[in-house]
């Protein structure tokens, strides 16, 4: 069963999201190539698509509306659990009721997945106010607020730097 890892659903909504590109003023920029999220099978329109209705899942307020935008975009999906054996092992298959929609419904399952393990705050958005990126926890770790190193570094200069300034007044 083809399943994406967290760090691809992470980059789908960063490298092809709307918003994500607009905000990194990277709209004119080429997209990455698609096999780096190790899926094939979808088409460049679906990836731009399932990227902008990702985004509101991550960029959520609170965890109540977090799971309630999963939960609506599973049922808009039309996705149904089937059961299948794996290995001898009984195990859930997610499925989409429209081919374009398989990308979406694999990259909410694994959303759900990290959801449940490690918390409804274990995904998030950037807290600088330059980037829109989003984030998901590793699976040890303190808590995130930052897309990358590359966002918390220049927020602790901003801070460095805004400090000094309140010094100096
Ligand atoms: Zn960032």
């Amino acid at each position: 069963m083809l399943t994406l890892a967290p760090e691809s659903v992470a980059m789908l909504v960063n490298e092809w999201g709307t918003a994500a590109r607009a905000e990194a003023g990277e709209s004119e920029q080429p997209f990455p190539d698609a096999s780096e999220l190790g899926w094939s099978g979808a088409g460049h329109a679906d990836l731009v698509r399932t990227a902008d209705l990702l985004q509101p899942v991550f960029a959520a307020g609170t965890p109540d509306e977090r799971v309630r935008r999963l939960d609506r975009l599973l049922t808009d999906a039309g996705a149904s659990v089937r059961l299948g054996l794996s290995d001898g092992r009984v195990e859930d298959r997610w499925v989409a009721a429209r081919p374009a929609d398989r990308l979406l419904v694999a990259a909410l399952r694994t959303i759900r997945d990290v959801l449940a393990d490690r918390g409804a705050d274990a995904i998030g958005t950037c807290a600088d106010d330059e980037c829109v990126d989003v984030w998901i926890d590793g699976p040890r770790g303190r808590p995130r607020r930052y897309c990358s190193d590359y966002c918390s570094g220049r927020a602790r200069v901003a801070a460095y730097r805004r400090r000094q300034r309140e010094e100096r007044a």
